[in-house]
C-alpha cells in the first residue's frame, strides 16, 4: 500500500473527503512512491474556517510569546534536519547536502524572525499638538495564503509562513502537489514547538484549490511563488477579489564576465549555479555573457571538459554532483528546449539528452547541457529552461552585456565576474535587476536583507525577509490621543494643526 500524503487542519491530519489522488514519483527510480490527497471545497472551507477562528487568540498573544514558539520550532528543525533532508530528496530528486544547504536558508528566516518583538515595535511621538500625542503600530492582517513552487519544498513554505506567522496571523499552505511531504512535516513540527491548533494549516491540490484559496472572501492576503505566467495570474486574481498580493515569478539569470575575471574561479563558480540543484533553481545561472571571444574561448574549453565529467545519480548517492529533475514531464520539457537550441542554431557543446544511469535506468535523468554561440533573439535564450542547461552567449563589450541583461524580460538575479571595482559598481547600480553578485553566483539574500526579482520575476511592491516581509504580513494604524486634565472642550470648526 502507498503512503497518501494528507492535508494539516486544525491542528491535525486529515485524509479529505474527496477521492482525488494524485501520484507523486521518485525521480531517481522513476516509480510511484505515493499519493497526494487533492482537497475537495470541504476541506478549504475547514482550514479558512479554522484560520479564522485561530485568529483572534494567536493575532493577542503578545509577540515575544510567538517568539518563543519559532525559537522551539528552529530547534526542532535541527534536530530534524536529516529527516527532512531526505524527504525532499525522495520526493524533488536534489542532492541530500543541497537539500540540508536550502533547510539552513530557510532556518535562517526562522532565526530572524524571532527577533518579532523588536521588528513590530513602532514609533510615538510626543505633543503633536498641546497634550497630544500620537503612535503608530503594525498589526496583523487575517487570515493568509501561501502558494509554493516544487524546488524548495522546505525553505521556501518557511520564508512564506514564518513571517506571516510571527506578525500575528494566521495562515494556509498549498505547497506544490509534487513534493508535498517536506511541507507537510512543517506543519508538524510547528505544532510540536507549540504553535496553536488552527495556525497553520497546509491543504494539498492544485489550481483548483488554489482558485478556491485566492478568491474566498475570508482570506485577507496572497504570496505566491512559481512561474511567472502563474505569478501573474494568481497576483491579477487575488488583487481582483480585494486581497493584498505578492507574487514571485520565473528567472533567466545571466552571469557577466569580464575579459579581467578570473577564468578558473569563474568556471567553478558557473558549474555549480548552472548545474546545481539541476539548474532548478530560480536563482541558478543559466545565461554567461562571455565579454570578448577571448573569454568565452577560454570558459567554454574548460566547462566543456567538466560538463562532460558531472557526476549524476540518486540524490541519496554521495559523491554526485547532480540528481535526477522533478518529474518526467518536466525532464521531457527541459530536452525539448534543447531540440530547441538546436534547431535555432545554437551551438550544442555538450549534449546531455540521451544520459543513462546505471541502475535508475527509468529515473528523470539528463546530463548537463552545454549551448555556445546563443543570440538574444532564440527562445532557449528569452525563455525559463529551468534544467541543467547552459547558454553562452558572446558580446564585444560591457556595455553590450548590461543592455542584454537589461533587456531581458526577467530581473531576478545576475552577476558579474570581475576584478575592476568601476566596472562591478556601474553593472550593481545600472543593472535593472533585483539581486546582484559580484564575483558571487547566486546572490540569494540572507533573511535581514530583502529578497526579490525586478521586472517579469515579481509582481507587487514589496520583497520578502527581513522587514519587508514584516511590512507585507502588517497594516500600520496610526493612533493619536489625548488626555484632560479637566480643562473645558469646546468645538473647532476648522483642521487641527
Ligand atoms: P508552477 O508555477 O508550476 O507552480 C507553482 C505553484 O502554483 C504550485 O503550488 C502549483 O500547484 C500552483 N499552480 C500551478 N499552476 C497553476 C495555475 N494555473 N493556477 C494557479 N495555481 C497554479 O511552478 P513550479 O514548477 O512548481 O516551480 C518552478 C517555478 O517557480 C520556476 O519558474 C521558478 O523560477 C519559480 N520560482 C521563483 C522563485 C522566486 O523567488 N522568484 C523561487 C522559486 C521558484
Amino acid at each position: 500500500m502507498t503512503t497518501i500524503v494528507h492535508h494539516f487542519i486544525n491542528g491535525q491530519g486529515v485524509a479529505g473527503k474527496n477521492n482525488h489522488l494524485s501520484p507523486l514519483y521518485n525521480p531517481a527510480t522513476g516509480a510511484v512512491a505515493g499519493q497526494v490527497a487533492f482537497a475537495s471545497t470541504t476541506e478549504i472551507e475547514e482550514a479558512i474556517k479554522s484560520a479564522k477562528n485561530a485568529f483572534r487568540a494567536w493575532s493577542l498573544t503578545p509577540s515575544i510569546k510567538r517568539a518563543r514558539v519559532l525559537f522551539k520550532f528552529k530547534e526542532l528543525l535541527e534536530q530534524n534536519i536529516e529527516k527532512l533532508a531526505e524527504l525532499v530528496t525522495k520526493e524533488h530528486g536534489k542532492l541530500l547536502e543541497d537539500a540540508k544547504g536550502s533547510i539552513l536558508r530557510g532556518i535562517e528566516l526562522v532565526e530572524f524572525m524571532c527577533g518579532i518583538p523588536n521588528l513590530l515595535k513602532g514609533s510615538y511621538s510626543e505633543n503633536v499638538g498641546t497634550d497630544v500625542d500620537s503612535y503608530t503600530v503594525r498589526q496583523p492582517l487575517g487570515v493568509c495564503v501561501g502558494i509554493t513552487p516544487f524546488n524548495f519544498p522546505v525553505m521556501v513554505p518557511i520564508w512564506l509562513m514564518i513571517p506571516a506567522i510571527a506578525c500575528g496571523n494566521t495562515f494556509i499552505l498549498k505547497p506544490s502537489e509534487k513534493d508535498p511531504s517536506a511541507p507537510l512535516f512543517l506543519a508538524e513540527l510547528l505544532h510540536q514547538a507549540g504553535l496553536p491548533a488552527g495556525v497553520l494549516n497546509v491543504i494539498h491540490g492544485d489550481k483548483t484549490a488554489v482558485d478556491l484559496l485566492i478568491k474566498h472572501p475570508d482570506v485577507v492576503a496572497v504570496n505566491a511563488i512559481g512561474s511567472t505566467p502563474v505569478a501573474e495570474y494568481i497576483y491579477k486574481t487575488a488583487v481582483m477579489h480585494g486581497k493584498r498580493a505578492q507574487t514571485f515569478g520565473g528567472a533567466k539569470n545571466h552571469g557577466v564576465v569580464m575579459p579581467d575575471a578570473e577564468i578558473d574561479r569563474v568556471v567553478e563558480a558557473v558549474l555549480g549555479a548552472a548545474y546545481g540543484s539541476a539548474g532548478e533553481r530560480c536563482m541558478a545561472l543559466p545565461v554567461v555573457v562571455a565579454v570578448g571571444d577571448k573569454v568565452a574561448d577560454a570558459l567554454v574549453k574548460p566547462l566543456k571538459k567538466r560538463v562532460e565529467a558531472l557526476k549524476i545519480g540518486p540524490g541519496h548517492m554521495s559523491g554526485m554532483d547532480m540528481g535526477p529533475l522533478v518529474t518526467r514531464e518536466h525532464l521531457e520539457r527541459v530536452k525539448s528546449y534543447v531540440d530547441l537550441g538546436v534547431k535555432e542554431g545554437a551551438n550544442l557543446i555538450v549534449d546531455g539528452r540521451g544520459l543513462k544511469v546505471s541502475g535508475y535506468e527509468n529515473g528523470f535523468f539528463m546530463g548537463g547541457c552545454l549551448f555556445d554561440h546563443v543570440t538574444s533573439e532564440m527562445r532557449i535564450y528569452r525563455e525559463e529552461v529551468f534544467g541543467p542547461v547552459l547558454c553562452v552567449v558572446r558580446v564585444k563589450d560591457f556595455e553590450s552585456a548590461l543592455r542584454l541583461v537589461n533587456e531581458h524580460e526577467y530581473g531576478n538575479g545576475t552577476a558579474i565576474f570581475t576584478q575592476d571595482g568601476n566596472i562591478a559598481r556601474r553593472f550593481t547600480h545600472e543593472v535593472q535587476v533585483g539581486m546582484v553578485g559580484v564575483n558571487v553566483p547566486i546572490p540569494v539574500p540572507v533573511a535581514y536583507h530583502s529578497f526579490g526579482g525586478w521586472k517579469h520575476s515579481v509582481f507587487g511592491d514589496v520583497g520578502l525577509h527581513a522587514e519587508q516581509g514584516v511590512q507585507f504580513y502588517t497594516k500600520l494604524k496610526t493612533v493619536t490621543e489625548r488626555w484632560f486634565a479637566g480643562e473645558k472642550s469646546e468645538a473647532h470648526y476648522f483642521m487641527p494643526s
